[in-house]
């Protein structure tokens, strides 16, 4: 979102045990880790400064082909990367996923897809067989199966539990070379035309909303400024919050906080989809 934040400090951690030895050394008592992949779906308190945050860039790097479409991915690549790889192998599935600013760590947290929750055209999960992490509470790594991940839309067991993601492994589809470009040339196309690029933002920042009831709060923002004209609703899409420059952390709070309380009012269901560190 191009908002926050302040480390006190910050480790980048070289190999998994590398971090496994700092996120339990930095696992506090009230069970939180600050763990930051591409920080595509987080908004930072920048008036807060964090003690310590992990960045997942380099710990675990690792892409390996098991054969018969299954692969072992790391959490520390970034999904673009993670495509190229499967599609090089002739397999694929999740190639939608190219125009995320993200790592596959992030994504599995997230269980990344396509699609609202009603009609999920697919999400990463439909692809794991299980995932590696190392479980903070009971300090082991484990071998979670798909079902033990609890994955549903935008939300998973990783939400509920202390675990920090390290790898998993995939079973995709066989792709062909053209068909796996052709879908990614469509996504980039649809991202060109439909996303305000160079901008701040999350993506869609409700997994669950009424529609009409975001239209009617951006209309009431055009008036009011909530987020103070630095931040406001997306151009073609209401389910966007997006930074146009020097945007704080309490202009996307405002907006965010008027969308629920709308909802509460008009008793719909609302789910903000956005991890906010406060
Ligand atoms: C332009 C744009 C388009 C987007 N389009 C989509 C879309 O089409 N579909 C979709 O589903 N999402 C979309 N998103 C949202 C976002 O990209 C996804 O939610 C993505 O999965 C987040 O991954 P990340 O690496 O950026 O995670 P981060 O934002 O860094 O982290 C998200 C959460 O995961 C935790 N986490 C990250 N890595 C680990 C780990 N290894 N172990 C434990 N916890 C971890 C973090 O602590 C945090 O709580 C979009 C975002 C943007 C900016």
């Amino acid at each position: 979102m191009k908002i926050g934040g302040y480390a006190e400090s910050l480790y980048i951690p070289e190999t998994e045990e590398e971090l496994i030895d700092i996120t339990s050394k930095t696992y506090d008592e009230h069970g939180r880790v600050l763990i930051l992949s591409g920080g595509s779906n987080l908004l930072i308190n920048d008036e807060h400064r964090f003690e310590e945050v992990i960045y997942m860039g380099s710990a675990c790097p690792e892409m390996i082909a098991l054969g018969d479409g299954c692969f072992y991915i790391g959490a520390s690549n970034r999904i673009q990367a993670v495509i190229s790889f499967v599609n090089d192998n002739g397999f694929g599935g999740f190639e939608g996923l190219v125009g995320l600013p993200a790592m596959f760590g992030g994504i599995i947290y997230m269980n990344a897809g396509l699609g609202g929750a009603q009609k999920p055209l697919f999400t990463i999960g439909d692809f794991v067989e299980r995932v590696r992490a190392y479980d903070l509470a009971k300090k082991t790594v484990v071998e979670l199966s798909r079902e033990e991940c609890e994955f549903s839309h935008r939300s998973s067991a990783f939400h509920r539990h202390p675990y920090v993601i390290l790898g998993a492994v995939i079973r995709c589809p066989e792709r062909t070379p053209e068909h796996s470009n052709e879908i990614k040339e469509a996504r980039k196309k649809y991202c060109r035309e439909n996303f305000e690029y160079g901008k701040g933002c999350f993506g869609t920042c409700f997994s669950r909303a009424s529609y009409k009831i975001l239209k009617i709060v951006s209309i009431h923002d055009k008036i009011w400024r909530l987020g103070g004209g630095r931040v406001t609703f997306g151009k073609n899409n209401k389910n966007w919050i997006v930074n146009h420059g020097g945007g704080r952390y309490k202009d996307a709070r405002r907006i965010i906080n008027a969308c629920i309380r709308a909802h509460k009012l008009c008793r719909k269901e609302v789910r903000c989809e956005v991890i906010i560190w406060e």
